[in-house]
């Protein structure tokens, strides 16, 4: 057993990266994941851990959900992959399903296997759009701390310079603004803008919630100004935050809407950018203008497909929403009593951040959790913060132990964080 484990480590030392093997120890995570399902993965010792990292917000539906594993494994018997020219059925499928619970006009969809093409798809698509209007729009506007991928162009309209500057130069005329601040958005959106991308509530920026009416503020401003709105809800989406989309919350529908992470049913790697009639209009003539070899495979749309009806069918909306209140009002008391440790603890549904003065600190209470096999980590553009983004079908009892096991963790970190300061002074 301890074997397995040293060659694992040595082949991560060697052949994937020595910094990512130290940081997953760090983290507390250093065992082999071996098996998983609902809400607990097991380590190569049959170790079970509670997962509230959710796998950044993959894991709506759980670990290995049946329904989704069944529909795959029939495509899987059927035909996996697509031969790329004739027609794909799972896929005009899950096309068709998507326009219909996705808000307002959105209709046509594009398939790719991640948020990051998602969002490339996006881009691309308003300046097509703008391009084929014979009136080019180069610029695109977003926001700080945003997360929205790491190609060159999603990476362009991040908002970490840390993620950004070793890559410079990046996409021209991007421009970002504080998020939630809707006269910032304002005054950046003119003539030039293809598209404003926002995240309806931030989640790598650490769980950032702006106030009620910024997204349909969002929308005026880029009607105003001619621009179109992209929003993405790769994190967001399918229920995470109390609604079916984020967006949905304020009423607003976004020209393009950019799907991942939770499409896939966590069975498989899916994403998908949405968007109306009249964007797509200029993909019509060349529809090989943008393509993916992998994009709409009928495994991936087969996992789609069935992780869409078991969302709606089990209500996760809902139950992120009921979980997500009772996972918050448990930890509303934590910032009063820690105020030399903790900031601040917010979000909506079951996107959850708790956020500490110090990255360090935050990396304590992870491994403090860790060694209580309760799976969290920090937000990726913001490690002061620890999220908690359980699979949506969480009990209200598995709640309540990690309400507990919080509380501990962070208690134990304020005290040892005291006594360094002491000896510190002493
Ligand atoms: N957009 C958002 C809002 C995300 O949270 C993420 C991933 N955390 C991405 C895009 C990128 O997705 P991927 O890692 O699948 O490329």
């Amino acid at each position: 057993m301890a074997d397995r484990l040293q060659t694992v480590i040595e082949q991560y030392q060697r052949f994937i990266n020595p910094g990512l093997a130290r940081l997953i120890d760090f983290m507390g995570f250093g065992v082999i994941e071996e098996r998983a399902s609902g809400c607990y993965i097991y380590d190569h010792t049959g170790q079970a851990y509670l997962d509230f990292l959710g796998g950044f917000g993959v894991y709506a539906l759980g670990h290995n959900p049946p329904a989704v594993a069944a529909a795959v494994r029939a495509q899987l018997d059927r035909q996996p992959m697509s031969c790329r020219v004739m027609l794909n059925e799972p896929q005009a499928a899950l096309a068709a399903r998507l326009a219909e619970i996705t808000p307002g006009a959105l209709q046509y969809s594009f398939f790719v296997s991640s948020g990051t093409e998602a969002v490339e798809g996006a881009l691309k698509l308003a300046r097509l759009y703008f391009h084929a209007a014979g009136r080019p729009r180069r610029d695109f506007v977003a926001a700080h701390g945003a997360y929205h991928g790491k190609t060159l162009g999603a990476l362009s309209v991040s908002g970490r310079p840390k993620y950004q500057q070793p890559f410079e130069p990046l996409l021209p005329g991007c421009r970002l603004v504080p998020f939630g601040e809707v006269d910032a958005l304002a005054a950046a959106v003119d003539a030039d803008t293809a598209a404003v991308i926002l995240e309806p509530i931030q989640g790598e920026a650490g769980v950032i919630v702006p106030p009620a009416g910024y997204l349909a503020a969002a929308r005026e401003i880029c009607d105003r100004h001619g621009a179109k709105l992209i929003a993405d809800e790769v994190q967001t989406g399918f229920g995470r935050c109390g609604t079916l989309f984020a967006c949905q919350a304020e009423g607003v529908t976004p020209d393009v809407m950019c799907l991942a992470k939770a499409l896939g049913g966590g069975v498989m790697p899916l994403g998908a950018f949405i968007a109306t009639a009249a964007m797509w209009e200029p993909m019509q003539p060349n529809p090989l203008l943008h393509s993916s070899t992998w994009g709409g495979n009928p495994l991936a749309c087969a996992a789609g497909l069935a992780a869409i009806e078991a969302i709606l069918e089990g209500d996760l909306a809902g139950a992120a929403r009921d979980r997500g209140t009772q996972l918050l009002s448990g930890l509303a008391d934590l910032a009063a009593a820690h105020p030399s440790i903790l900031r601040e603890v917010r979000g909506r549904g079951l996107l959850v951040g708790v956020e500490f003065t110090d990255e360090d600190i935050a990396g304590m209470c992870i491994a403090k959790l860790a060694s209580r096999q309760i799976l969290v980590a920090y937000t990726l553009n913001n490690p002061t913060v620890m999220r908690l983004e359980p699979p949506l079908i969480v009990s209200t009892q598995q709640v309540e132990q990690v309400l507990t096991a919080v509380r501990e963790a962070v208690a134990e970190t304020a005290e040892l964080v005291a006594l360094l300061a002491d000896e510190v002074e002493a």
